[in-house]
């Protein structure tokens, strides 16, 4: 991953320095395209007459779930967040850390109000006082895009001055755990906090917060306006729903490839145009490092959630990486824990340390494979988030699966 698109960065630089400073601000629907073809007439609907739990029904027929990673029923959330006395907040992760997870930024930097229409949906749904936007700093043009976007909807009136409030994430994965980003929303170190109580309970500025992902928002807005039959209506190997594959690796045209929710390995190398040349098939990393690797052979399980449980993993938020015969699962694996230990924040022992073992460990000739087991079952077991719990899968999947390799 250290590869430079010199073209792009030269491209970019002979733009800045002809005064285009803006040239890396993608081709995107604007505030008069999006309200000219119907956009926030459903909010202004809502807000009129709407009746919350109509449209929270309507939320959870679609099938809707969580897709930063965790996968929750999207409409239960807000009946819990609900549940508790206001002031209610609103926070979204646009956070997207998860290496090889760029949907978020796919679906944004084309249709940037879908996602604000979703989430000023899912604020009126909850009640909420005012709405954080945490996006990652990686992102300038999303937050150039999204700066001038929410300036628009202010000028006309579709939310007041001040009630969204866009925040800029420094680079820390950590903040894409939802406690971690509504302690780094409050000015703090992020570091996640331990549960219960539950954010949607105690979140952010200790009221009770509705945390969703940008995508979730985006699809809320889609279902809004277009009915829940459009991710319902999606039916593939016994599966509901769409799901948007972040797809990188030895294929020929990585991106984001939207596809059905039952779709296999197979059928996300087809749409991403095959495998590159001269490549065969390995090992595929189904939902970002923490869901390890699996091999080729098992190339017919739809990567939906659920699904992957059987096999000691999950689709997380999607992010497919497909390795080849020119790869070696082992030093993938090594390299997920490599990431696992920098951006681990310290909090707690088993991760803090654990991640660090990992890494001396998986760096010998020979894993010491029954010390792995070990140290795999005090991490999963004993640390406070998902960064340590699930850090141990591609240790524990590479062993499974490539024997002979370490
Ligand atoms: Fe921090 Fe790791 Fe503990 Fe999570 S598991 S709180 S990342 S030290």
């Amino acid at each position: 991953h250290n590869h430079i698109d010199h073209a792009t960065v030269d491209k970019v630089r002979a733009a800045v320095s002809a005064g285009d400073t803006h040239a890396h601000i993608p081709e995107y629907q604007g505030f008069d395209a999006y309200s000219s073809d119907g956009g926030y007439a459903v909010l202004k609907d809502l807000r009129a007459n709407g009746d919350w739990e109509v449209v929270q029904e309507t939320v959870l027929s679609s099938g809707l779930r969580g897709l930063g990673g965790a996968g929750f029923p999207s409409g239960r959330k807000w009946g819990f967040v609900r549940a508790n006395p206001g002031p209610r907040y609103l926070a979204v992760n646009g956070d997207e850390g998860e290496p090889g997870t760029f949907k978020d930024r796919f679906h944004l930097e084309r249709e940037p109000h879908v996602f604000l229409e979703g989430m000023l949906i899912a604020a009126w749904a909850v009640e909420a006082d005012r709405c954080y936007i945490y996006m990652r700093d990686e992102y300038p043009a999303l937050l150039e895009i999204l700066r001038i976007e929410i300036a628009k909807i202010e000028a006309a009136g579709v939310v007041e001055k001040g009630y969204i409030d866009l925040r800029r994430g420094a680079g820390a994965y950590i903040c894409g755990e939802e406690s971690a980003m509504i302690e780094s929303i409050e000015g703090k170190r992020g570091m996640p906090r331990h549960r219960p109580p539950f954010v949607a309970q105690v979140g952010l500025f200790d009221r009770p917060t509705l945390v969703h992902n940008i995508e979730t928002l985006f699809w809320v807005a889609k279902i809004c306006r277009e009915g829940p039959e459009i991710l319902s209506g999606v039916e593939k190997n016994g599966r509901k729903g769409l799901r948007s594959y972040s797809v990188s690796g030895r294929v020929a045209q990585p991106g984001v490839h939207l596809l059905p929710a039952g779709s296999t390995i197979l059928d996300v190398i087809e749409a991403a145009g095959g495998m590159a040349e001269g490549h065969t098939l390995k090992a595929y990393q189904p939902g970002g490092p923490s869901s390890g690797l699996l091999p080729a052979s098992m190339d017919d399980i739809p990567l939906d959630f659920d699904t992957l449980q059987p096999h000691g993993t999950f689709i997380g938020s999607a992010a497919v990486v497909v390795l080849s015969d020119k790869d070696s699962a082992r030093d993938a694996a090594l390299n997920m824990l490599r990431f696992f230990e920098d951006e681990s924040c310290g909090q707690c022992t088993p991760c803090r340390v654990g991640c660090e073992k990992a890494v001396k460990l998986m760096s010998a000739e020979r894993w010491n494979q029954p010390l792995l087991e070990e140290l795999c079952v005090a991490m999963a077991d004993a640390s406070i988030c998902g960064l340590g719990q699930a850090a141990p899968n591609p240790i524990r999947m590479t062993i499974k699966h490539f024997p002979d390799e370490v």
